[in-house]
């Protein structure tokens, strides 16, 4: 039953809806009166197809996907886009500009915490091109070492013509975020508009915000995605809206020079498949189904977008309250925070363990910051000055849409308790 669940503030996988669980588990058994549990149902079978079908149209009316964006259903993660939006986007590239030699070909990277790192690392791996650091936030931060904020939006410098540009909506570790609310011309990524007559080469990672609100100029965009163990359902499919000039002929783009793209990644094969090239992960996408069903009925995104924010208000104004009696300390500065993860610090020997034991203790979990904040630190080429350092990993508050605003209202009560208790 309901009770013997906790309130789940993980940062993924995470919570989802109780309803949907009651529902998945009837499907598990028997899948919409076939007969056949979902997990052993053919996934080419018309109900299944239809399944898919009218999943791809739940996600293209709540999100306002028009006509010349694909919405793609594949496997691998975030991690694996890392390595699949440069492969495709190149070839893409290779097509446009034949000539152009390796150092020529130039993929921008905004990088505004962990995972936007990691992407430009992998990017660098694959090689084929340049990686240039349109922005690195941690220039912007008084520690020098912080993701703490999105830059000023003068500081990005970008490539003449990049094969993309590429950023994190929502910095899942970091708990950094792009302002919603400032979508002026002269905010990234609202700045590159109307170059190349639209068809900027736009990529965003929103692996951790996707579905929570409207995406801000989503026609603009070359490739969205996002794994769905967040907003979605269970970890094991990852959602592509890709427009239709980055579905291009990767074989073509090969015979060219580009490196071969594996044939399970590339976005053609996904479109030409219907995102049925092989075998998909059948139960991830059947809850990830049911929960966008689910979010249709409560009003679509317009209502996650309304709840959402007044859950993060909430939890920052409870942190505001803490950081003023000095028992809490923000990780994100002003204006930069996200509503998806919140990130701060408990002040004081031992504070942040008790405030995780209290809080496990009153039912709420998985709010350990993640393990790669704090930590070792000054890594050196030699190895020699390899140290410790006894930094708090921190608090991490994951707010994702099947988080209630019960639970919240629930948190917000025993932090404020807390503060109570350990101000000075
Ligand atoms: N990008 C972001 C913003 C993430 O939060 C994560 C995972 O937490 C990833 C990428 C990597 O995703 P995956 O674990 O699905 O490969």
């Amino acid at each position: 039953s309901d009770h013997a669940r906790v309130a789940n503030f993980g940062a993924g996988p995470s919570a989802l809806p109780v309803s949907v669980l009651e529902e998945a588990s009837k499907g598990l058994l028997n899948f919409q009166g076939t007969g056949i549990g979902i997990a052993e149902l053919s996934h080419r079978s018309k109900e299944f197809q239809a399944f898919v079908n009218n999943m791809e149209s739940l996600i293209r009316t709540q999100l306002s996907v028009p006509s010349t964006h694909y919405i793609l259903f594949t496997q691998g993660g975030g991690s694996m886009q890392f390595s699949a939006v440069v492969l495709n986007m190149l070839a893409r590239y290779r097509l446009l500009h034949p000539e152009r030699t390796e150092e020529e070909t130039v993929l921008d990277y905004v990088i505004t915490g962990s995972w936007s790192k990691k992407a430009a690392e992998e990017a660098r791996r694959l090689g084929g091109a340049q990686v240039n650091v349109v922005v690195d936030s941690r220039g912007f931060s008084e520690s020098e070492k912080a993701f703490d904020s999105i830059p000023p939006h003068d500081a990005y410098k970008f490539t003449e013509d990049p094969a993309l540009i590429y950023y994190c909506e929502n910095e899942t570790v970091d708990g950094v975020e792009f302002s919603h609310e400032d979508v002026s011309p002269a905010s990234f990524p609202f700045q590159l508009l109307g170059k190349d007559g639209g068809l900027v080469p736009l990529v965003a990672d929103y692996s951790s915000s996707f579905m929570c609100r409207p995406i801000p100029h989503l026609a603009d965009h070359a490739i969205i995605y996002a794994g769905a163990q967040k907003n979605i359902g269970p970890a094991g499919l990852t959602i592509l809206i890709v427009r239709q000039d980055c579905i291009v002929d990767v074989d073509a783009a090969a015979k060219l020079g580009a490196a071969p793209v594996p044939i399970t990644m590339s976005y053609k094969t996904l479109a030409d498949s219907g995102s049925l090239y092989n075998t998909p992960a059948v139960l991830s996408m059947y809850v990830s189904g049911l929960v966008l069903e689910r979010m249709q009925r409560h009003g679509g995104l317009k209502h996650y977008e309304e709840t959402n924010k007044r859950k993060a208000e909430k939890v920052y104004e409870v942190l505001r309250e803490g950081q003023e009696k000095g028992v809490f300390k923000p990780k994100v500065k002003e204006g930069s925070g996200s509503w998806m993860n919140v990130v701060f610090e408990v002040v004081g020997q031992d504070a942040e363990k008790e405030f995780l034991a209290g809080a496990e203790q009153a039912r709420m979990t998985g709010l350990k910051g993640h393990r790669s904040v704090g930590g070792w630190s000054n890594w050196r080429k030699d190895h020699s000055r390899r140290t410790l350092i006894l930094m708090y990993t921190g608090v991490r508050v994951s707010l994702y849409n099947a988080v209630t605003e019960p639970d919240v209202d629930r948190f917000v009560e025993y932090t404020r308790q807390f503060i109570a208790q350990h101000s000075t």
